[in-house]
């Protein structure tokens, strides 16, 4: 899949665009003035894989804590600021690695110019975010309801702003919580700027649903060749968050983490625990990091020919299992050695 090519930009030690690899975000649902316990979700977040974390700055107090945050974190730290430019220096003041703002809301011409002004001199970027939610009412009017092309006006009036300061470190979201809309949506952005793009289905639902709108709608623009972060929004913990977006990624081949895990559905023909088996492997696999596809398949029959791509296997029988590699049976062990049997091998190869 041909990726659109954007400006790359450094938010903190992790470069995003151009060639970059793209990133996983995610957002910290702690109250940011609790440093201690947001650092704790940061650090859950990191070890999962997420490479950019979002925070809430609703205040100065949550502006005090940031110092404090980086201090005990490793991932670069962006705080979402809503209107109020104080919050926008102050974080800025206390390290934090880029900015959510939209410069149309700042208020006057001062407030915008001291914003974009400290950004330029940290080379901090900024991230423009519109959502479908609160779109501006001229644009509605215009458009007659809320509507793709409205909102990329809207994204592209606070983009000029910025630009106007002569300042190109920028990184623009629009999100919506219909997938066909933010398509559509982010086909006409993307033709419209070359900086890097932020994705997300906004107000995806909970855990489970969520993650499927997360994975059909970050999943369809992502395979237009359009997006240079991710962030799956889920009511959950944001880990589950995290856990989506690598799934995604790795379904579309655009990123690897450790081991590609594939299992069969299961039929009539199976004869062994298998979705034990197969969370047990996942589980295992996960914990390895080698570049591997390991398949765990339910019938002697069918499954090492059906998991032929598979660098190794196994395929259940009755009591027993076979061992396979790239779709050729090794060997023949007891069903209660299966597991253990193709973790070493797995660890061997
Ligand atoms: Fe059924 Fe075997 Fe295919 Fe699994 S691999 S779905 S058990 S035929």
């Amino acid at each position: 899949m041909k990726r659109k090519q954007t400006r790359e930009i450094a938010i903190g030690s992790v470069k995003i665009g151009g060639d970059n690899p793209i990133a996983i975000q995610s957002m910290c649902n702690t109250d940011t003035r609790d440093a201690k316990a947001t650092i704790e979700q940061i650090k859950r977040l990191e070890e999962e894989g997420c490479e950019i974390v979002r925070i809430a700055v609703p205040d100065m107090e949550a502006c005090n804590s940031i110092k404090e945050i980086k201090k005990g974190i490793k991932i670069p730290l962006v705080a979402d600021i809503h209107f109020d430019y104080r919050l926008a220096l102050k974080a800025m003041e206390n390290g934090i690695d880029k900015i959510r703002i939209n410069p149309g809301n700042i208020g006057n011409e001062e407030r915008i110019k001291a914003v974009i002004d400290m950004a330029k001199e940290r080379n901090i970027p900024i991230r423009i975010g519109v959502n479908s939610g609160s779109l501006e009412k001229d644009l509605v009017e215009k458009y007659g309801e809320v509507t793709p092309k409205g909102l990329v006006e809207s994204a592209l009036r606070h983009v000029k702003i910025v630009e106007k300061y002569d300042y190109n470190n920028i990184v623009v979201s629009i999100k919506a919580s219909n997938v066909p809309f933010s398509m559509q949506t982010y086909s006409i952005l993307s033709n419209e700027i070359d900086y890097p793009l932020h994705l997300g289905i906004t107000e995806a639902g909970t855990v489970w649903s969520g993650a499927i709108k997360s994975a059909v709608g970050i999943g369809s623009i992502l395979s237009m060749g359009i997006g240079d972060t991710i962030r799956v929004s889920l009511t959950g913990d944001p880990v589950e968050e995290v856990k989506t977006a690598k799934e995604i990624l790795k379904s579309l081949g655009l990123r690897r983490f450790g081991i590609e895990f594939v299992s069969c559905p299961t039929c009539g023909r199976t004869e062994v625990d298998l979705i034990s088996i197969a969370n047990k492997v996942e589980q295992e696999c996960k914990k390895i990091n080698k570049n591997l596809k390991v398949a765990v398949m339910g019938c002697a029959v069918n499954g090492p020919g059906e998991a032929r791509e598979a660098d190794i296997g196994i395929a259940g029988g009755k009591g027993y299992g076979l061992i396979f590699k790239k779709g050729e049976i090794l060997k023949k062990v007891p069903e209660e050695a299966l597991i253990p049997e193709l973790l070493k091998l797995i660890n061997e190869l």
